[in-house]
């Protein structure tokens, strides 16, 4: 019974992602759904990349939170459109949310919207939000055990982040084994390592970014 409801609940969302790509594709928006767990540093990526992005193209966030503002607040500060959706509790965001925050932007002028997602390794990889590209942040703290533990966040996404990577001397993380597992659990997945207070891997994130915006 319970499975039934959830296929049900999926096939609807599903629907309203495909309607969501297809008016993104129309505007010729690429969209990045972001993920990770909370603390692994999506939104001080998010800080540090919105910038370098904005000097080329233009770039908006949707910002998926639990109840605050505080992430948005963050971005806004960087002169960068922003607009807050608040899931009350919601442990994920889906396409009807996405799509209603995509109504307050203005489609015609962007290129970009990068969507950060409520922090959790497990049901936002489920809920297509119409995105082009799905990008997991796993920071360094988090353990190498991530990736078999959660597959299906890293089986979706054609990136992941290996982000505080600065960290890693103080830490038990075996770079070489997440590494391998993540390229079990998905052959083609990119892999970055990024550091907001080094700044190791930005450029390259960002470059690869810009790639597939202007594809
Ligand atoms: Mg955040
Ligand atoms: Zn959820």
């Amino acid at each position: 019974m319970e499975v039934k409801v959830m296929k049900n609940i999926l096939g609807e969302n599903d629907k309203i992602a495909d309607e969501n790509r297809k008016l993104f594709a129309e505007k010729n928006i690429t969209v990045i759904n972001l993920m990770g767990s909370p603390g692994s540093g999506k939104t001080s990526l998010l800080e540090k990349i919105l910038s370098k992005l904005a000097e080329k193209i233009k770039v908006a966030v949707i910002e998926g939170d639990l109840f605050t503002a505080k992430d948005a607040e963050r971005i806004e500060r960087q002169n960068i459109s922003v607009v807050q959706i608040n899931t009350a509790g919601g442990c994920h965001l889906d396409a009807a949310m996405v799509r209603r925050a995509a109504e307050s932007l203005n489609l015609d002028e962007l290129n970009l919207i990068i969507v950060e997602n409520v922090g959790n390794l497990v049901c936002p990889a489920e809920f297509d939000v119409g995105e082009n590209f799905k990008a997991v942040v796993l920071s360094i703290t988090e353990g190498d055990d991530k990736p078999l533990k959660y597959p299906l966040i890293f089986k979706e996404s054609a990136i992941t982040l290996l982000n505080k990577i600065d960290l890693l001397p103080y830490t038990n993380f075996n770079l070489q084994n997440a590494r391998a597992d993540l390229t079990t659990i998905h052959p083609n997945i990119k892999i970055f390592e990024t550091s907001c207070t080094n700044g190791a891997g930005l450029d390259d994130f960002c470059d690869w970014i810009l790639k597939e915006v202007t594809k």
